[in-house]
């Protein structure tokens, strides 16, 4: 299919399975308490690019219209992988910009690899210059570094990524009461609940350790919206030590939920999204006769083993 106007760099070529699966799951844990549980499959809308990356990604490209993006991500980032495999995908120059010392990483993980693989060019800076990334001085010297390209934030979570996940809200309005997902910088979690209609409410479990996800989310908001937009809560108590971090309890959890319900599960997010939603709804946190839809937000890490050990932080 060739590129329409509207849509430069021709993402439409790449088939996202749109809107996504809401499937059933039949799981005593809730039925015991009266609460139907849905799982929204959004691992399931692209290959390379899954989840709430397409959803975040997509209006981002959109804008970008074929030119050079620029953006960052931890060592073991899945935003900075599907933006390498979009550029693949699609025909446009990439510029990944990792946290951490070049020396230290080298030779590069599976998932650096696999980005460099795609083509996208890794430019290395210490913790410092990672941190000041969005100081105009920073990027300046980045751009000067790599010609002129479109700037995506780290995670892909600007005012276009929440527009962009409006849409999982739409897909859900009438269909459930609680929509869950697990957040990390919370643009899927802004974009969702403003997308929801009133009477539904959506509800984020951080992974990250440190309260300012409320924040961020409200900043989002007020990009992308204007202001507060939908209904939404955080549950903090289910981070498990931090981003990247798991237990030997929570990869129980998981393996036993992929042996009810058939499907793999992400251990970074989407592992304690469920565990968080299993023991809420334990706890008659939801009343008798609710319907609550776990967003699947991602995939296991395809270029991560099966059972590998624990990866060490690396951002989102
Ligand atoms: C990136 C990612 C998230 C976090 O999304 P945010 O919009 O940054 O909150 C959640 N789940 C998975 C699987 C992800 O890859």
């Amino acid at each position: 299919m060739p590129a329409t106007p509207s849509d430069p760099p021709g993402l439409s070529r790449l088939r996202p399975a749109l809107p996504s699966p809401l499937q059933p799951a039949a799981d005593d844990r809730f039925e015991r308490h009266g609460v139907r549980l849905l799982l929204k499959r959004d691992d399931l809308i692209h290959q390379d690019l899954p989840g709430n990356k397409w959803r975040k990604l997509a209006p981002n490209l959109l804008a970008a219209a074929g030119r050079p993006v620029l953006t960052f991500g931890g060592a073991y980032s899945n935003h900075l992988r599907a933006t390498a495999a979009a550029g693949r995908l699609l025909g446009f120059r990439t510029v990944g910009v990792v946290r951490g010392d070049e020396l230290a990483h080298r030779p590069l993980n599976p998932s650096l690899a696999q980005c460099a693989a795609d083509g996208m060019r890794l430019h290395f800076v210490d913790r410092r210059t990672y941190r000041a990334k969005a100081d105009p001085q920073v990027l300046a010297g980045l751009l000067s570094a790599h010609g002129e390209c479109e700037v995506i934030p780290e995670g892909g979570s600007n005012a276009m990524a929440a527009q962009g996940c409006t849409e999982l809200g739409r897909e859900l309005l009438g269909r459930v009461d609680v929509a869950a997902v697990a957040c990390g910088t919370g643009g899927t979690l802004a974009g969702l609940a403003a997308g929801l209609a009133p009477g539904q409410r959506a509800l984020g479990i951080p992974v990250l350790r440190g309260g300012f996800l409320g924040d961020a989310v409200r900043d989002l908001q007020r990009e992308a919206f204007g202001g507060p937009a939908g209904t939404w809560s955080l549950d903090e108590r289910f981070h498990f030590g931090g981003y990247a971090r798991t237990t030997p309890g929570l990869h129980a959890f998981a393996d036993d939920f992929e042996d009810r319900h058939g499907l793999p599960i992400e251990r970074l997010y989407v592992a304690k999204l469920l565990y968080a939603l299993t023991e809420l709804a334990g706890q008659g946190a939801f009343p008798a006769g609710t319907t609550v839809a776990a967003v699947i937000t991602g995939r296991p890490d395809p270029t991560e083993p099966p059972g590998a050990p624990q990866k060490p932080p690396g951002g989102h």
